[in-house]
Order: structure tokens, then C-alpha cells, then sequence
């Protein structure tokens, strides 16, 4: 006897990357706030409490690119920043992390 397959199952799975993606922009992307891109507003979080906040999307390059991912380590003053407004620092900035930029 063949056992049933679950419909869910017979469709390709979204990635992992694509589920975090797509729960991050959920969360946190408003459209009219005038807080920059999807990827740019979620890279803004600052919900370092959260479980994806260390592996939360960003953009590539740009004002906002490769934020903080540690929340060891956030600087305190950075989560109390608008979005539009909570920049990564400049590549040049040192980092606890070894990682250039915040
Ligand atoms: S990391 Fe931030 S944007 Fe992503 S789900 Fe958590 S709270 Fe929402």
C-alpha cells in the first residue's frame, strides 16, 4: 500500500534564507516610513532579543550594509536610532567582532 503524501510536500520547499527573509520583511518593513528599503529597515532592527535578529538579511552595499549581528556587542546607542537613521558605521570603524563595520 502506497502511503498518502501530504500536498505540502509534493511542492518545492522555500530555502531557509527565503523563510528568514520573508519573516524579517513581514516583521518590520513599512513601505511609507520613509526608513529606506526592505532589506534597509530590517537591517535597522533592533530586536536583538529575537532568534533571527544575529542572522536577520541586509543590503549588500550601502549606508546600511553588514550591520551588527552580536548582540554582545550592539552599541547601546545605535538600537536607540530611528530607522532611516541607524547607519552601519563606516568600514574604516573598528570592530569587537573583527568584522570592519557594526
Ligand atoms: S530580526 Fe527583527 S525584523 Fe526579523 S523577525 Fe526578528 S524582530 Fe522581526
Amino acid at each position: 500500500m502506497t502511503p498518502e503524501i501530504c500536498p505540502a510536500q509534493s511542492k518545492s520547499k522555500p530555502s531557509l534564507r527565503a523563510a528568514i527573509n520573508a519573516k524579517c520583511k513581514d516583521c518590520t518593513y513599512d513601505p511609507l516610513s520613509g526608513g529606506g528599503t526592505w532589506r534597509e529597515q530590517v537591517a535597522q532592527c533592533s530586536s536583538v532579543n529575537c532568534p533571527l535578529w544575529p542572522v536577520r538579511p541586509a543590503p549588500i552595499s550601502g549606508l546600511f550594509a553588514n550591520p551588527c549581528r552580536d548582540p554582545e556587542v550592539v552599541p547601546q546607542e545605535w538600537l536607540k536610532l530611528p530607522a532611516g537613521l541607524a547607519v552601519s558605521p563606516h568600514p574604516s570603524d573598528e570592530h569587537p567582532q573583527g568584522n570592519s563595520r557594526v
